[in-house]
């Protein structure tokens, strides 16, 4: 089934073949027309005259091991920023495909789609941002290729009823894509990476920019079917993730702990921050979240963000009409939420 949803130039195209596709372990390299003499920067040995693995197998196998599923339904990419256009490269043909979008939620899925002239159906969350599984399915055409879902969702930061997910997915021939960038934050919500194995059109979506705290090494992967994860290797660029990504990506992976206390002080900063907010005048509603940032809506979102940019700090407004009056805020540090309050407060 994934054979027949893959754009048909795709199934039978030739990839590149890189110099270090094939072997990569020789004694001397004169393959790749690298500088044989070294680097003028300090790298800690990663050998950053070499180009780096361009299938990624150490970094898969370590992410994989971590989620209990194979190295062959990992994909590794520069951001799942660059997962996103790669998926909807590999699926969506132009100007004749779609892909539902499921509203309000992360901007770039829309504009991704734009940039490949992939047409994009949008579907509204329930009142409760929840999916309307009726319309949803309902949307679904048989150009459509995609569903993007997010799960904890942005902006709205909850999570998707996970029954809702495995229904659409089994409802659907279409991929759906679940996008799971803050999922460390929302307590035992994860075990859909595993559910891959049995529905072979879930791509789940994750990211190292969030609670491993390493936005800038660009690094994000996906859990998908091994079809997919193999289609994906063939199409995007032969070095995606570099040796400095990879290198530090291993290193945060040995030391979990990191993430466990780093999500453990953002969640008891989350409550608090949702009961400061909540006592606000200001304030008419802070939707709960499973992730790290709140939708707040204000009385006057507009004087409140004016303020606070006054004040140096700056939080991201939201221009769908559903969430007029409403601003994105990140739980940042307990000092830097306690100045955000006192500015609210004492100015709004
Ligand atoms: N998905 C969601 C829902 C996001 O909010 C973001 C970043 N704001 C991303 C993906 C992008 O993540 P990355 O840094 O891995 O490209």
């Amino acid at each position: 089934m994934i054979e027949e949803l893959i754009r048909p130039h795709l199934r039978t195209f030739k990839p590149y073949v890189s110099a270090r596709s094939e072997v990569l372990d020789a004694k001397i390299f004169l393959d790749a027309n690298e500088l044989p003499v070294g680097n003028p920067v300090g790298e800690g040995g990663i050998g950053l005259n070499r180009y780096p693995d361009p299938f990624q197998i150490d970094l898969r196998k370590a992410i994989a091991n971590g989620l209990a599923v194979d190295p062959e339904m990992i994909f590794t990419g520069v951001g799942s920023d660059e997962i996103i256009d790669l998926l909807i490269r590999l699926f969506c043909e132009p100007a004749l495909d779609s892909v539902t979008v499921v509203e309000p939620t992360y901007g770039v899925y829309r504009v991704a789609a734009n940039v490949n002239a992939v047409r994009t159906t949008t579907i509204e969350l329930n009142e409760q941002f929840q999916i309307d599984l009726a319309s949803t399915l309902a949307s679904v055409r048989p150009d459509t290729k995609l569903i993007f879902l997010c799960s904890p969702n942005n902006p709205t930061g909850n999570v998707l009823n996970r029954e809702d997910i495995l229904s659409l997915c089994k409802k659907t021939s279409a991929i759906v894509i679940v996008d799971q960038a803050y999922v460390e934050f929302a307590n035992g919500s994860d075990d859909l990476a595993r559910i891959v194995r049995e529905l072979e059109n879930l791509v789940v979506l994750r990211t190292f920019s969030k609670a491993w705290g390493l936005a800038g090494i660009r690094l994000g992967y996906c859990i998908a079917h091994a079809q997919i994860v193999s289609y994906l290797l063939r199409i995007k660029s032969p070095y995606n993730v570099s040796a400095v990504t990879s290198r530090l990506a291993l290193n945060a992976l040995k030391n979990r702990n990191f993430l466990v206390n780093a999500v453990a002080t953002i969640i008891e900063e989350r409550n608090r921050l949702a009961t400061r907010l909540n006592a606000l005048p200001c304030v008419v509603k802070v939707y709960p979240s499973d992730a790290n940032f709140f939708l707040v809506e204000f009385q006057d979102a507009h004087l409140v963000f004016e303020t606070l940019r006054r004040a140096g700090i700056i939080v991201r407004r939201r221009s769908e009409p559903r969430l007029a009056n409403c601003l994105r805020l990140t739980v940042g540090t307990r000092e830097e939420n306690e100045l955000l309050l006192s500015e609210i407060r004492t100015k709004t």
